[in-house]
């Protein structure tokens, strides 16, 4: 039996999901989950009314209460501007509370800094027929695009991303969208060689935490989405063991260990059978447990069935890479663990939400 009953990489149909939030709640439930986080996209890839979607999760977070903790979460895409989910501007005036809400990346993350008490945060005001949507509680900070050479997005300034609903996007390659658009990209771009694309992909990669301020990086080897497919469906085009491929990624991944924030182990490729590994591929894991960096393990399920699925995979290859725990995200810090303070986090109520410890043990529970 799976003992891991939370899931913070959730897809619903305000997205790219199939079903729909209160759905995918009740599914939890029935699967005995006692956490669960919604991620919505904001990626040019996938448009989502942030506002609608916060709203509703609100309401399942007050409706499901006594039940389940849900958490309010987001995507991020690489090339978008953080403030898009630090919630709306009041609408409307009579009595509306003022938004103070500021968005995640004014709390320090850097290397060597230490997690700020302070926090910024209108918890869903309400008045009247107005609400302001609140901002998101967390957020996953995933790469889905490579901008191209020479984009103005390159040297954009950090933790304001270039990108919002709407934006053209004429200026990105989409590493996990169009199979075929994407061998016409690298070959514009690149020549066809895939290991220049996929080194400028972990050049962008490693500045993901810099410039969204994310509670946790999402799916960190994503470039490999396609690599499984056959050769004539345009599939290997990267050889994942080799050192010219894994190179880049190691520095990537040496670079955002610093900041402190949790890989996920990411099931969602693997469950839907697009690949045949989790990602991060073993080496990576492997490295990243040798640079003393953190786990969190994640369906990134798009389906509801999904909610939990490859988790007993993704468990036994942490163990493997040596991780002896993986975290959760919870709200109050444990009474006798090591509990600690998750970075760029904003709980309702105020104050930050915690990661909490659980063993990888290789007995399983009930
Ligand atoms: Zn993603
Ligand atoms: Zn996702």
């Amino acid at each position: 039996m799976n003992k891991l009953k939370a899931n913070y990489h959730t897809h619903t149909t305000f997205c790219d999901g199939s079903d729909t939030a209160e759905a995918v709640v009740q599914e939890a439930l029935r699967r005995g989950f006692t956490h669960l986080g919604f991620s919505g996209h904001m990626d040019p890839g996938v448009s989502m009314d942030y506002d609608a979607y916060a709203q509703e999760i609100c309401r399942l977070q007050a409706a499901y209460r006594d039940q389940i903790d849900i958490l309010r979460g987001a995507e991020l895409d690489n090339v978008y501007d953080p403030s898009c989910v630090a919630g709306a501007e009041v609408r409307g005036s009579a009595g509306a509370v003022p938004s103070t809400l500021r968005i995640n990346s004014v709390l320090p993350d850097a290397p060597g800094a230490s997690v700020a008490g302070e926090v910024f945060g209108v918890p869903g005001a309400r008045s009247g027929d107005d609400f302001a949507a609140p901002g998101a509680e967390y957020t996953i900070g995933s790469t889905h695009f490579v901008p191209v050479p020479g984009s103005s997005v390159w040297p954009a300034p950090a933790a304001f991303g270039t990108h919002r609903e709407g934006s053209e996007n004429w200026d990105l390659i989409g590493v996990d969208g169009d199979i075929s658009l994407l061998h016409d990209q690298c070959r514009q771009y690149y020549g066809g060689d895939f290991y220049a694309l996929s080194a400028d992909y972990y050049r962008f990669e490693a500045m993901v935490a810099a410039r969204l301020h994310p509670t946790l990086i999402g799916h960190f080897d994503l470039i490999t989405r396609f690599n499984d497919l056959s050769r004539a469906d345009g599939g290997h085009f990267l050889d994942e063991t080799s050192e010219r491929y894994l190179l880049p990624a190691r520095r990537a991944m040496e670079a955002l260990v610093p900041y402190g924030l949790p890989f996920e182990i990411n099931c969602g490729a693997v469950n839907r059978g697009r690949k045949k590994e989790l990602y991060p591929r073993p080496e990576l894991l492997r490295h990243l447990h040798a640079l003393g960096g953190e786990i969190l393990i994640s369906a990134d399920a798009h389906q509801k069935e999904l909610l939990d699925g490859g988790f007993e995979e993704a468990m036994e290859l942490a163990r493997w890479a040596g991780f002896t725990h993986t975290n959760l995200l919870v709200r109050e810090p444990g009474a006798d663990d090591a509990s600690r303070p998750a970075k760029n986090t904003q709980a309702d109520g105020g104050g930050t939400l915690y990661w909490r410890t659980t063993a990888l043990n290789e007995e399983t529970e009930g």
